[in-house]
Order: structure tokens, then C-alpha cells, then sequence
């Protein structure tokens, strides 16, 4: 398998919020496949509703491009606490290819998780791990990286996207 098919925006399973997992388990063969999809666009990170499955599951790993894969799997992710400025920094979006959209960030944050063996997980994620769990956690309630910037800067963008 290559990959499974990543939805595009304006599809509307991009704008709306993700409903949690009942069984972190059952969603594993998903997440596998994710990370596989992932890896084929080439990308960094993944959400569900970017697949088709509005559940609350996202995929990343922002290692792997520059040497070891370090794959995370998170079921029902939360930021739990977050630094108190934010960073804007360069953002791509698989499901909004070919645009870049500079997004308010925290530069650090603490993420609480299940893994698919149903383990609950916290850590505190820096820089470009930070920067993309809070991507992945904006899919999961609905919100792409244009609904990050000033209503200029996201028609500028809209317009990039239509052609
Ligand atoms: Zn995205």
C-alpha cells in the first residue's frame, strides 16, 4: 500500500470537530496505515479527518526526514498546558498542498495522549514537534491552518490555493 487517499480542503470532514475513540485498540491498523500514507505524501504529520474518520487520532513524526524515524501514535490527544507566547512560523498542510501560511505557535507544550495499546502518555514536545502536534490537534477540532491567520492574509492564501 502507498497510501490512502488525503482529503483536500474545502472538504467540509476538515471544518468540523472529531469525535473521540471508545477503543484505542481498534484503531491501530488505522493508525498504521496513517503513518504509511504519511510517509508516501511526503509529510510530517497526519490527522484522521484528513483520511476520511472523523475520530480523534493523529499521527506524526518529525524526525524522520532528517535521519531516524520517531513515529508517534495519538488517541485523544489534549494539550494540557502550552507556553504562554506564541512564535508564527511557515506551516504546510497535506490537505492544502502547495500553500505555506505563517501560524501563531506556542514554541512548547505538554501533550497527553493514548497510545493504540491503550497507555496513557504525557510529554513535554519542543520546537517543530510542538509546532505540529498543535496542527494535527487543530484537524481533530476542525481547524486548518487558514483559520489561523487575519482575514487578509487568508484571502491572499484562498486565492494561492484556487490557482
Ligand atoms: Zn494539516
Amino acid at each position: 500500500m502507498s497510501g490512502l487517499p488525503i482529503r483536500r480542503w474545502p472538504d467540509p470532514i476538515l471544518s468540523r470537530p472529531c469525535a473521540p475513540v471508545a477503543d484505542p485498540q481498534a484503531v491501530a491498523g488505522l493508525a498504521a496505515d496513517m503513518l504509511e500514507t504519511m510517509y508516501a505524501a511526503p509529510g510530517r504529520g497526519l490527522a484522521a479527518p484528513q483520511i476520511g474518520h472523523a475520530i480523534r487520532l493523529f499521527v506524526m513524526d518529525v524526525a524522520w526526514k532528517d535521519g531516524a524515524p520517531d513515529p508517534f501514535i495519538c488517541v485523544n490527544p489534549s494539550i494540557i498546558a502550552h507556553a504562554a507566547e506564541t512564535v508564527a512560523g511557515p506551516e504546510a498542510c497535506l490537505s492544502i498542498p502547495g500553500v505555506t501560511a505563517e501560524v501563531p505557535r506556542s514554541p512548547w507544550i505538554v501533550l497527553r495522549w493514548t497510545t493504540p495499546e491503550g497507555v496513557l502518555h504525557e510529554q513535554r514536545l519542543d520546537g517543530a514537534a510542538a509546532i505540529c502536534a498543535q496542527h494535527e490537534q487543530d484537524h481533530l477540532d476542525g481547524i486548518v491552518t487558514f483559520d489561523r491567520v487575519s482575514s487578509e492574509a487568508r484571502r491572499a492564501l484562498e486565492a494561492d490555493y484556487a490557482g
